[in-house]
């Protein structure tokens, strides 16, 4: 058996394989693979699938299969699957550390001094402890920031159409409650038809005055120039970006906006979290490989 990792994966991950078969990088394989393994930059479309003749699975190192094709490949009969469980916490921990970099003005604050100013009685802070955090998509990842946002005495409520009750967020029935009432808006859903630019100038409307918005669920759930009009109303006090129409973004107007603070995509990318990745596709191919050889028995 030939597996492809066609994108950057843990170092550990080739020998951990090599129990299954011949382990390449080179990307010129993907006729030849039997398992390709993917995590954003390969683009398994139609042409990539067609070429890739051998393929009988295809694993996405990562939540969601937006760089799929899925039901095409499904049609040729190929698996495919992610490992949807591993990069809760790596993402998490990314939205919180932005969530607190916010009121804590360490951006300014290091560019600052960095400039050689001293901007000790500007630099005013605020605190997360008795805020509102409204979590937008109450799953895996909406719930490990909610878990972080309680340590810190945040009040924490969220919108979900698949949840209604849950252990530590309070789930309101709409969600123009949580664009309402809350004063920290963190994003955490898939991009789908309802999702695909939910926020826009008229839920920003109904939002707080001066309201913190962080994005590390999917760049298109947002309209970008509303943001940053917004941001330049002040209706919108600081956006947070880890995720962009493209990667990296063709042109967006983030880049010029002011009160915002950007990551390229690096949501999942924890040492630790690429090591998880790499346990769950081992244990992916450890399953195809059984159900395989049972299928020939
Ligand atoms: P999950 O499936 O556990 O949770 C997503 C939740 O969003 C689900 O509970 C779903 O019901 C909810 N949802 C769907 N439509 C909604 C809507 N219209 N309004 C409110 N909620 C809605 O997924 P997860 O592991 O928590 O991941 C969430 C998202 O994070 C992924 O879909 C992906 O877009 C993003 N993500 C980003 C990175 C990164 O690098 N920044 C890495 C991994 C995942």
């Amino acid at each position: 058996m030939k597996i492809l990792l066609s994108d950057a994966f843990d170092p550990s991950l080739p020998d951990l394989l090599r129990k299954y078969g011949e382990v390449t990088s080179n990307k010129d394989d993907a006729a030849e693979a039997d398992v390709i393994l993917v995590r954003s930059k390969t683009k398994c479309t139609k042409e990539y699938i067609d070429q890739a003749k051998k393929v009988r699975l295809i694993i996405r190192g990562g939540v969601g299969l937006d760089n799929i094709d899925v039901k095409y490949a499904q049609e040729k009969g190929i698996e495919v699957h992610n490992t949807a469980d591993a990069s809760s916490i790596a993402v998490a921990e990314l939205a919180f550390a932005m969530m607190i970099a916010v009121p804590n003005r360490l951006v300014e604050a290091d560019i600052s001094m960095k400039e050689g100013k001293w901007l000790k009685k500007e630099l005013k802070r605020t605190e997360l402890f008795g805020k509102t955090l409204g979590v937008i998509g109450c799953g895996k990842i909406g719930t490990e920031v909610a878990k972080r946002a309680q340590a810190f005495g945040m009040n924490v409520i969220g919108y979900d159409p698949t949840v209604d009750v849950h252990d530590i967020i309070t789930i309101k029935v709409t969600i123009d409650e949580v664009y309402r009432d809350a004063d920290y808006l963190t994003l955490h859903t898939p991009l789908t038809e309802k999702t695909l630019g939910m926020i826009n100038k008229e839920t920003i409307a109904k939002m707080k005055n001066g309201v913190v918005i962080i994005n590390t669920g999917r760049g298109k759930c947002v309209i970008e120039q509303d943001v940053v009009d917004a941001l330049n109303s002040g209706k919108i006090a600081f956006y947070c970006n880890d995720v962009w129409y493209s990667d990296p973004p063709e042109s967006t107007p983030f880049l010029k906006a002011k009160n915002t603070l950007l990551t390229p995509h690096i949501g999942a990318s924890t040492n630790e979290n690429l090591l998880r990745i790499g346990k769950a596709v081992d244990r992916i191919i450890g399953k195809f490989v059984g159900n395989y050889n049972q299928r020939i028995i």
